[in-house]
């Protein structure tokens, strides 16, 4: 190995910054250069993005940013498009500029998943994920546009259409997303629009499985299911989204309605990129490691996270492997920066063991569920543990100081509930303006416009 190796770390979430973070502890700059990529210039935590899709943690606060967080890392932001580990050689796609090459040493491959979507007619135009910040303020905005659209019209089928709000995907991330936009949109309704109640809303939660939340046992996940029932909210299980044309949704169970909110969160597959490196992948499309995270036949080529299959040492099935989720991330990501910086020393690496501790998850401003260590815990006291949980998690002092702040805040002047819809189209009225300028009258909206006033059509 050089002198100096390159560490290339390719993505900066959950994996990628804490690996960063402990090389640039444990390796001075003359010891190693530690090269992060990210197409985004933020890790994001998702575990805080319910809250933040619902109002009640600033979206700034729950993102961790890299340059800042990263002082002795060089940080690139862009996108690994492909890499040859046997020629030790990256592309990178800059967010401007052209794709170049870049030698390194030592990998770490931490580039996460992507959203699992099926060929469903209508998906791709009309729905949107789950899985960034900005999706989540997307998801804010289009959910307070809604109730402004519905409370400003007397056209009963707009109303309903703006009204009914379509989530599919059971898992904890669509679940904490479903209830906690709920609770916010009940919350906007009862103090701010006299015009429209509670019960003109439709919430629908569409699960293939006859479960939701497989993190927990069955009478956690049934108890769910009563708790947003009670709500009002309607969860189909044993039911599949057949297609969504114009905002016209149809499901396997023979129900058809109009909405216009589509949100996905189905699950996630490793990321594509993988297809372009000479990394082995199993049949599900992930990396496959050895238990000390190093990739299996390629030296200095080490991997963890959501597109890692990690043999999971604490399971006595054979061909367990760790599942995708942040609790193994981080720990994963400590294990493998020690065993990096012991390959670097000429040490033995050593495996990764970590047995699950459980879930906990959010469903609204009070309300939550959560199982850790076999405890079972409902209601206030599991909303608590999960923001407890999560603000000793989320990374830097920084961050956990706003967090908390915004919680207080909150607590205090009531949460903020108001639609930034501009934040969707910010050119929009200057254009609007410039094109007056040019032809002496305002231009009739096009399609176009009229979908910007808030449909997902638009987004
Ligand atoms: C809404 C939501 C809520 C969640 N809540 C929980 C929870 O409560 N508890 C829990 O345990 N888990 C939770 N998870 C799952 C958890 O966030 C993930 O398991 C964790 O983020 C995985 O870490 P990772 O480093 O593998 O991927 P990520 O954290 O997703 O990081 C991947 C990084 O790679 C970057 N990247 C992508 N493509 C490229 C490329 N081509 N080149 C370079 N970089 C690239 C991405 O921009 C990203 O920064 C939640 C997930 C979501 C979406």
């Amino acid at each position: 190995m050089a002198q100096r190796p390159v560490v290339l770390v390719v993505g900066g979430g959950y994996v990628g910054l804490y690996t960063a973070l402990r090389l640039q502890k444990r390796l001075s700059r003359g010891r190693a250069e530690v090269v992060v990529v990210d197409p985004q210039p933020h890790m994001t935590y998702q575990p805080f993005l319910p809250e933040a899709a619902a109002g009640s943690v600033e979206p700034r606060h729950v993102v961790v940013p890299l340059r800042r967080t990263l002082p002795r890392c060089r940080v690139v932001t862009g996108a690994v498009t492909g890499l040859s580990h046997a020629e030790r050689r990256a592309r990178i796609a800059p967010i401007e500029g052209e794709t170049y090459e870049l030698s390194y040493d030592v990998l770490v491959m931490a580039a996460g998943s992507v959203a699992r979507t099926l060929p469903i007619p209508g998906l791709a135009e009309h729905g949107v994920g789950f899985k960034n910040v900005g999706e989540a303020i997307y998801l804010r905005n289009h959910v307070l546009g809604r109730l402004d659209a519905a409370s400003s019209t007397d056209d009963p089928g707009v109303r309903r259409r703006a009204l009914t709000f379509t989530f599919v995907g059971g898992g904890y991330a669509g679940v904490e997303a479903f209830a906690e936009l709920e609770d916010m949109a009940r919350y906007a309704i009862t103090h701010y629009y006299p015009r429209l109640s509670t019960a003109d809303m439709r919430w629908v939660l569409v699960e293939a499985m006859g479960r939701i939340l497989p993190e927990v046992d069955l009478d956690m996940a049934a108890w769910t299911v009563k708790q947003l029932t009670a709500r009002g909210m309607d969860v189909r299980l044993n039911t599949r989204l057949e297609s969504v044309t114009d905002c016209h949704v149809r499901l396997s169970d023979g129900d058809e309605f109009d909405s216009d909110t589509l949100v996905w969160t189905a699950g996630t597959k490793p990321n594509p990129m993988l297809r372009e490196t000479d990394l082995p992948v199993d049949e599900r499309g992930r990396v496959v490691c050895e238990p000390t995270l190093q990739v299996r036949g390629m030296p200095d080529a080490w991997s963890a996270g959501d597109l890692a299959a990690v043999p999971d040492l604490t399971k006595e099935t054979p061909g367990a492997t760790t599942a995708p989720n942040a609790q193994h991330a981080v720990r994963q990501a400590k294990r493998l920066a020690d065993n990096v910086v012991a390959s670097i020393e000429g040490r033995e690496p050593q495996p990764y063991r970590h047995s699950y501790a459980g879930s906990v998850a959010s469903l609204g401003l009070h309300k939550g569920v959560a199982q850790v260590y076999g405890v079972k815990l409902k209601g206030w006291p599991a909303w608590f543990m999960h923001r407890t949980y999560h603000v000793s998690r989320v990374p830097t002092f920084n961050r956990k100081a706003r967090v908390v702040a915004d919680w207080t805040l909150a607590a205090v002047f009531r949460r903020e509930v108001i639609s930034l819809g501009q934040l969707q189209d910010p050119r929009r009225e200057f254009v609007q303006a410039a094109n007056t300028g040019r032809t002496g009258s305002l231009p009739p909206p096009s399609a176009e416009d009229k979908a910007q006033s808030g449909t997902l059509r638009a987004s």
